[in-house]
């Protein structure tokens, strides 16, 4: 089977490869699932791992399989497997267990190892091939209806989880009814946080730098989010413009922004921090003044990466919300796809240069 593959530590090494057949029985006790890999997105991740600064390659191996984001279809499952059979569509989670109390409960998502395996990122090959076999665990059904969001439920988990967490941890509040939310960029991510948070009733504001008219303010605004370009207004202006937020997310790929958000958020708030920065920037910020706004103001960071199974599924809920509330938007970000794994360099090309993409995905195989 063909496979895109990178050579980790190495920049730019993105190539093809082989990797053997999966069989079904790779999986024990009658809980694999043999799928065939339909679409696979790439992302931020990806472009950062084929820079270098992030992820690792299998025990044993000088390369490792990209691709995290996996859209396929069921071709046989193991006598034990029940929630999907053979001819559905589904994704799989990315993260694998370790040995920690999380891991044990179903929440690699939050495990406490340091070292952590994930699909397509580190220690464990990708989706990027031909055929992939599961655990019936890490496998989760796309409803046949959502079909065309494809590669979209992995990002969407994440941003679920996100948000979630947010929720979750502002319990603390004993009564919390957020009203505004800025999103830090419009990214898939962004894009995706936007609609969660619009479906739970939020005014939204999704910032990016880019001016409209661009496809990014089309898809916020068609989810009745308001865009703000940054270049025409900043984070600081806007909020005291509209008020300061409840809720940010941060999902721009930027520390310093993740830091500026912090300067703008309301009183009892809650930011969210969901980029994944390799590099090693540094910034300067306003120590003194921030550490006071956020004691006297009982405010909250939480990092968020990653999602588990429940965070999929409640993810590929919301897509089905979303998709009856603010019908043939969502799949307005699915922009640029790649005809097969022979496109390789197109895909990367597309991910490091278009700065339009909003998302780059490879049709790895018709039905
Ligand atoms: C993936 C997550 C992963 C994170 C950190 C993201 O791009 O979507 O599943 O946990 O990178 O490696
Ligand atoms: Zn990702």
């Amino acid at each position: 089977m063909k496979a895109i593959a990178v050579t980790p530590g190495e920049p730019n090494s993105v190539h093809l490869t082989e990797l053997p057949m999966p069989q079904l029985e790779n999986v024990p006790d009658g809980r694999g699932v043999l799928v065939k890999v339909l679409k696979v997105g790439v992302d931020a991740t990806d472009r950062e791992i084929n820079d270098a600064l992030y992820g690792n390659a299998p025990p044993g191996f000088d390369f490792l399989v990209l691709g995290h984001e996996m859209f396929g279809k069921v071709q046989a499952v193991g006598e034990n497997v029940k929630h999907v059979k053979p001819g559905d569509f589904v994704t799989c989670t990315v993260r694998r267990p370790g040995k920690s109390i999380y891991d044990r409960i179903g929440r690699s998502d939050i495990t406490s190892e340091e070292t952590y395996y994930e699909r397509g990122i580190n220690l464990l090959h990708g989706y990027l091939t031909e055929y992939i076999v599961e655990d019936l665990e890490f496998v989760v059904k796309m409803p046949v209806g959502l079909k065309h969001l494809h590669v979209l439920a992995e990002p969407m988990s994440c941003a679920a989880k996100a948000i979630q967490q947010a929720f979750e941890a502002q319990k603390r509040l004993q009564v919390w009814e957020p009203k505004i939310a800025f999103v830090m960029g419009a990214g898939q991510i962004g894009l995706l946080a936007t609609l969660i948070l619009r479906l739970r009733g939020l005014e939204v504001f999704t910032l990016a730098r880019t001016q409209p008219p661009c496809l990014k303010a089309e898809i916020a605004e068609g989810m009745d989010a308001k865009y703000v370009s940054t270049t025409d207004q900043s984070i600081q202006e806007l909020a005291k413009q509209v008020g300061k937020p409840d809720i940010i997310v941060e999902a721009t790929g930027s520390s310093q922004v993740a830091f500026e958000a912090m300067q703008v958020l309301g009183l009892n708030g809650v930011l969210v921090w969901t980029s994944i920065t390799g590099g090693k920037k540094r910034t300067e910020i306003p120590s003194d003044s921030v550490n006071l706004d956020w004691v006297l103001g009982n405010k909250l960071l939480i990092g968020s990466v990653n999602a588990n199974f429940r965070h999929f599924e409640s993810g590929i809920a919301d897509l089905a919300l979303g998709e009856v509330t603010y019908p043939n938007v969502i799949d307005r970000i699915l922009t640029n796809p790649v005809e097969g794994l022979d496109s390789y360099t197109e895909m990367m090309r597309l991910l490091v240069e278009d700065k339009n993409a909003l998302k780059v995905y490879v049709n790895v195989a018709e039905e």
